[in-house]
């Protein structure tokens, strides 16, 4: 038997949508066609079965034989089928649960529910068993050990006797179970049956199929697996097993098909009443034939690049990206910002971090909500819970029952019609609690509470997912997280996040008359390094792990060695000092003759030229050495920068319009920035000295005014834009 195309499932019974990065315990389809395979990798259910429905469509269009295997149970063991059914046939099961079985948006459904009916078709407690919700489901119970008298029904089939590692269908949680998966797959292949030319192996006669659906154990290659995923690699990039694992068996399935091999798994020679009822699993029996194959396949099942989405490092940045066109010199900032935006991109790889332990950390993908927000029902209030139906105007008498509701402490039984339950804010509303009162508004009355009617339906209670509902994003990538983010992952369920790593920042301050350490007695013809703690702390600030390069002499074989020590430990370089085109600028000098300088002279006060170099493929920022210029340039140019090297984005500070408190006749031709602060009246004064070496002004300041490129008058009462520091990052 031959097939034009192998798919192989690997089914998922999780409550909540798959991470957005591919990851194991999700869906994996993978397809092996001509030798290759490929997969995909779906985040729902419903998303899978659109992507079984379309491939089964368009084989059937193409006139092309396709073999769907799917990694759980087609049956259930003997007698099952009868009891629930009437008719002893595994596909008697698969249209019951099909008309049972609810999936609802983001991978939930009721299949919990669905299982304790089918429990109440038996006498006793059992067959199926496991519950992972805070309240009972009646019928269903917790442990296996509690199940008596469901009949004589076995706890494996017969295959699953037969292949190492298979577990019972009833389990349906825990690790390594399978029970959800059957109850939330055969639905799908029921509806994927009814499209037509589907034929289910070993109910249906198979062979002149186009389409045949078959169930498969892709754990029969576990160490084929193994061995072709590389251990010792990083995490991020090693390939996600489920995806091998799916390939490899398609692959396997499809070299089978193309021997004639393939055969002898579709005849397994099991009794034909086992067969019908329990069905049989692909190669059980033939373990020895799939492991030859799949190590003749062997590496065509690895995916060819890592199935993590984000690279482990991105690309660095081209040696020309600073460049500016020919015949430009004088650049406007607003220019000068879009060009060094065009110019950049992410330059930091990802990694898994703990939620509590990724403050400050960039979002490398964006997260879905794990479970909905708040989970289940509850009170809001502390009070009394009943059903709103069960009351009207005027006075009302509710009789109470015994025992409470609270938080972590559910009650588990049913609260009837017309009486109520004592319960605490954060409880779970028992069954039968549609709305809350609260305390204060009613009286004691014995064994009863009073109240006066009508109350509001669904009064004082908080919905389920009414602040976040499963599989919706909660956050976005690109966001630098903080505590209250902290707050909403954990509260969503959610572990760990995929995270930038944290972008390294080195500093570096160059000046012969520099002076590394502050000191009273440094001789006055000497000056004290101001720049490298400001960049540094400023760097730290943003979230950047600094590198302190320390403060170099202008002798170019110094500052070049630091350079090359920030190119081999950091993703940036910041320079400052040595910027312009004096004679002893020998930063520019040097970055000129090795580091692909382009030197932008922006239309900037204070400020004018940036030095935008690579330095060996890393980039290197040259800042003036004047301390009000390299921050005010620090604060325009290099943040935003940063922040999208680090996957952050590019930043812009918020700027609003206040009354000047000042008076001044701008020039035109460049934009000014102003050291100012807010008056009592909230309007803006501005240092009194615009002398660019004054340091103490900007330690006075709060924010900067931004004056406009052209010309502009200002008099107390003119609107300027103020930027208050926290804007930039410095709060
Ligand atoms: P430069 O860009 O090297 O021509 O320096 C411009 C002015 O800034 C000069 O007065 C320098 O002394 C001063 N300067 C340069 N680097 C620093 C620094 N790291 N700390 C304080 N002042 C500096
Ligand atoms: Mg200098």
């Amino acid at each position: 038997m031959t097939f034009d195309s192998v798919v192989i499932v690997d089914w998922s019974a999780a409550s909540a949508p798959s991470p957005a990065r591919p990851s194991a315990d999700a869906i994996w389809i993978g397809e092996a066609r001509g030798g290759v395979a490929e997969s995909s990798y779906l985040r729902t259910r419903a998303a899978a079965e659109a992507w079984l429905r379309a491939r089964i469509a368009t084989a059937r269009r193409n006139g092309e034989r396709l073999l769907v295997g799917a990694d759980f149970a087609f049956g259930y063991p003997a007698g099952f089928a009868q009891v629930l059914t009437g008719r002893a046939e595994a596909l008697a099961v698969w249209e019951w649960l099909a008309g049972e079985v609810t999936e609802g948006p983001g991978n939930s459904n009721d299949r919990f529910e669905v299982a304790a009916r089918m429990n109440r078709a038996f006498p006793g407690l059992g067959p199926f068993w496991f519950n992972p919700k805070s309240h009972d489901i009646p019928d269903l119970p917790r442990k296996g050990s509690m199940r008596h008298g469901y009949g004589a029904l076995a706890q494996m089939r017969e295959v699953d006797g037969r292949a190492k590692g298979a577990q019972s269908v009833w389990k349906l949680g825990g690790a390594g179970s399978v029970g959800s998966q059957v109850l939330t797959g055969l639905p799908v292949l029921w509806r994927l049956r009814a499209q037509g030319g589907v034929a289910v192996w070993p109910f249906e006669p198979w062979d002149g199929a186009p389409v045949v659906l078959a169930e498969v154990f892709p754990s029969l290659l576990a160490s084929e697996v193994a061995a072709l995923i590389p251990s010792g690699r990083r995490k991020n990039d090693a390939p996600v097993k489920d995806d091998v694992q799916v390939r490899l068996l398609a692959l396997v399935l499809a070299r089978l098909g193309e021997s004639g091999a393939i055969d002898s798994l579709f005849a397994p020679g099991a009794p034909d009443e086992i067969l019908r009822e329990e069905g049989w699993t692909l190669g059980v029996g033939s373990e020895e034939l799939l492991q030859d194959a799949a190590r003749e396949v062997g590496e065509a099942a690895l995916p060819n690049r890592p199935a993590a989405s984000a690279p482990v490092e991105p690309p660095r940045l081209r040696d020309d990206c600073f460049a500016l066109p020919q015949g430009v010199r004088w650049v406007p900032v607003d220019t000068a910002l879009q060009r060094l935006r065009a110019a950049l991109h992410p330059l930091t790889g990802t990694l898994d971090l703990p939620t509590g332990d990724a403050d400050g950390h960039v979002l490398a993908q964006d997260v879905p909500a794990a479970r909905s927000h708040p989970p289940a029902p509850n009170a809001a209030v502390d009070g009394y819970g009943f059903a709103y139906a069960a009351t009207g105007g005027g006075v009302q008498r509710l009789p109470l029952v015994d025992g409470r509701a609270a938080a972590g402490q559910p009650y588990r039984q049913e609260v009837p019609a017309g009486t109520a339950i004592r319960i605490l804010t954060g409880a779970s509303l028992p069954d039968g609690v549609d709305t809350v009162i609260l305390e204060e508004d009613t009286a004691l009355d014995g064994a009863a509470i009073v109240f006066d009617g009508p109350v509001r339906r669904g009064a004082n209670t908080r919905e389920a997912g009414e602040d976040v509902v499963a599989g919706t994003p909660a956050l976005r990538a690109g966001r630098r997280l903080t505590p209250p983010d902290l707050a909403l992952l954990s509260a969503l369920g959610v572990g760990e996040v995929a995270v930038h790593r944290r972008l390294r920042v080195a500093v570096l301050s160059t000046g012969d008359e520099l002076v590394a350490a502050p000191a009273a007695d440094t001789p006055p013809d000497r000056i004290h390094d101001a720049n490298r703690p400001m960049l540094r702390a400023l760097a730290a600030r943003w979230g950047f792990d600094a590198v302190d390069l320390g403060c170099q002499p202008d002798d170019p074989q110094a500052i070049a060695a630091a350079l090359d020590r920030g190119a081999a430990s950091a993703d940036a370089v910041l320079v400052s000092g040595g910027a312009s085109a004096g004679d002893e600028d020998h930063v520019s000098r040097l970055l000129r003759a090795r580091g692909h300088l382009s030197s932008w002279r922006i239309a900037l006060k204070p400020g004018r030229p940036l030095a935008l170099a690579m330095w060996d493929g890393t980039p290197v920022f040259g800042l003036p050495g004047n301390p009000v210029a390299a921050f005010v340039c620090a604060l325009i140019f290099a943040r935003p920068a940063l922040s999208l090297l680090a996957g952050a984005g590019w930043v812009e500070a918020r700027g609003f319009d206040v009354a000047a408190a000042f008076s001044k006749d701008k020039k035109p031709g460049r934009r000014e920035y102003l050291r100012a602060c807010l008056d009592a009246q909230g309007r803006a004064e501005v240092f009194a000295s615009e002398g660019s070496g004054r340091i103490s002004g900007l330690s006075w300041a709060t924010g900067l005014v931004e004056l406009p490129d052209a010309a502009c008058t200002v008099r107390p009462g003119t609107r300027v834009r103020y930027f208050p520091f926290a804007e930039f990052g410095i709060a």
